[in-house]
């Protein structure tokens, strides 16, 4: 079964958040099951640059008016094909910003002119290989089924996944005229979204599956709160909506072999795992005393519940614990967490930046991982940190709820206890939970328990690959 996966980011190449761990981790996890998957990413600087010996495989004339390069070449066991298009890629700052972090404003331009390119090659442009199936992801390649149901060629299945609604890809309907679509897909069942033009919302209208990355988040997106503004056309599509949870490439994140962190460690002895504890706590200026060293890994954001755990960390410095937090986002938020930094010297520390090994460093060394967020559609670091020993604290949505077992009463009686799960998203919620937390770790028997058993979950792509494979056979069964 040949594959084509179009995305706007993939692991190693290009990451901005966990839709490129997933994007990158599925070829791998699916070729066990048959599948060819060749996957098809913007040639940003950054992506050109970390390319050995790409070839060149078609031209494209007239990419909503600028030409582009299909490149094709070998990355870490990928096969990637790279749409070279200087017009829209080859400038500085990130994926979707520019250096000082604003959008760039032709993002709309930019994305349907990659989702189009796609779209040909469905069809067929590249003569050697024609995929039998398209899977594409979030808002950003979202056009491309939208582009085979109004193209001649007769369209082949596709399998939209959302890995976060609240990015949709609105745009004025000025724009329209310019995506070189007939003049009726602009309409209810095409590209139309409250009269502008939505990408996420003509993909999921036109391609044959939608999926979303966990259980809970399928069901979470039928309500108003969670599906903003799109609940409606996905009830009406929910006999096609799957929920699928994310896996991690248990190669990268594997605490006996890592080489990013300080000792290596297995779920039969944790005992090295101290040694990762004390870089951990140099690395940010705390103290290596006893009490709980907690960590953070994220955008700092209103969805991540960042404004809430500033609301907590004095709680958490109350209580004789420690805070270590990764990450960069909204501004007031870097703000109070800097603020709390040199408010709690040796007990909060910050590290304002993005830093892959770093976070495996904290999964290895922290003793818990907080994540109070108000919606997750799967979230990564809760299963990096069962992976790590490092005991996930989680708010009880989505993805979240789906991935850790919440030590409640029957669940330590059962020995099934990996995390701990909290609701309301609120302070006094989180206040809650952390009283719970501090109290069992002093419980070293039980702790180390609930260490032990979320570092034995299977958290690898096996099941949920296979959940893929299945679907896509089934699509393609089908179209027969
Ligand atoms: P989202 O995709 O919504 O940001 P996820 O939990 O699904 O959240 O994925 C986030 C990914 O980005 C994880 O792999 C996490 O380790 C990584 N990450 C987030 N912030 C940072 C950071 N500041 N430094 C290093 N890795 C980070």
């Amino acid at each position: 079964m040949k594959v084509l996966s179009v995305a706007s980011e993939v692991f190693p190449l290009i990451k901005t958040g966990g839709l490129a761990d997933v994007v990158g981790a599925l070829p791998l996890a699916l070729s066990a099951s048959g599948v060819e998957m060749k996957t098809m990413v913007p040639a940003y600087p950054k992506v050109k640059a970390a390319l050995t010996s790409p070839v060149k495989l078609h031209e494209f004339d007239d990419l909503l008016g600028e030409k582009g390069t299909l490149l094709e070449a070998k990355c870490e066991g990928l096969d990637v094909l790279v749409l070279d298009a200087p017009a829209y890629f080859d400038r500085p700052g990130g994926p979707y910003t520019d250096a000082a972090g604003k959008d760039h404003p032709d993002n709309w331009r930019r994305f349907a002119a990659f989702s189009r390119a796609g779209a040909e090659i469905a069809a067929g442009v590249l003569g050697g290989w024609r995929p039998d199936l398209v899977h594409v992801h979030d808002w950003q390649a979202a056009m491309l089924p939208a582009y085979m149901r109004y193209a001649e060629t007769p369209e082949i299945p596709s399998v939209i996944t959302i890995h976060n609604i609240a990015f949709q890809g609105q745009f004025s309907p000025a724009i329209f005229s310019e995506l070189q679509l007939p003049p009726h897909a602009f309409s209810v069942d095409g590209v139309e979204y409250y009269g502008d033009v939505g990408f996420l919302k003509a993909g999921l209208q036109t391609a044959t599956a939608i999926t979303t990355v966990s259980p809970s988040y399928a069901d979470e997106i039928l309500q108003p709160e969670f599906g903003m503004g799109l609940e409606g056309l996905i009830a009406a599509r929910v006999s096609s909506l799957h929920g699928i949870v994310n896996g991690i490439d248990t190669d990268i994140w594997n605490p006996e072999t890592d080489k990013h962190i300080e000792a290596n460690f297995s779920v039969g002895d944790l005992s090295e795992r101290s040694k990762n504890r004390r870089a951990l706590a140099g690395r940010f200026g705390l103290d290596d005393d006893n009490g709980p060293l907690f960590c953070v890994i994220s955008r700092l954001t209103w969805q991540k519940g960042m404004d809430v755990l500033i609301d907590v960390v004095d709680d958490i410095v109350r209580q004789g614990g420690k805070l270590a937090v990764l990450g960069a986002g909204e501004f007031a938020i870097e703000g109070a967490l800097l603020a709390a930094a040199s408010r709690y010297r040796g007990r909060v520390g910050m590290a304002l930046t993005y830093d892959e090994p770093l976070s495996h460093l904290m999964q290895a060394g922290a003793d818990a991982i907080l994540i109070p967020s108000r919606f997750e559609p799967c979230g990564l670091t809760q299963l990096y940190g069962l992976r790590y020993g490092c005991v996930p604290v989680v708010a009880r949505t989505g993805g979240l709820a789906d991935t850790v077992i919440n030590a409640n009463h029957a669940a330590l009686a059962m020995k099934c206890a990996t995390g701990f799960q909290f609701s309301p998203v609120t302070p006094d919620g989180m206040r809650g939970i952390l009283r719970k937390v501090f109290r069992l770790y002093e419980d070293k028997k039980t702790w180390t328990k609930i260490q032990k058993q979320g570092m034995k979950c299977d958290v690898s792509w096996e099941k949920s690959a296979e959940r893929y494979a299945t679907l896509y056979a089934g699509l393609l069964a089908r179209d027969l």
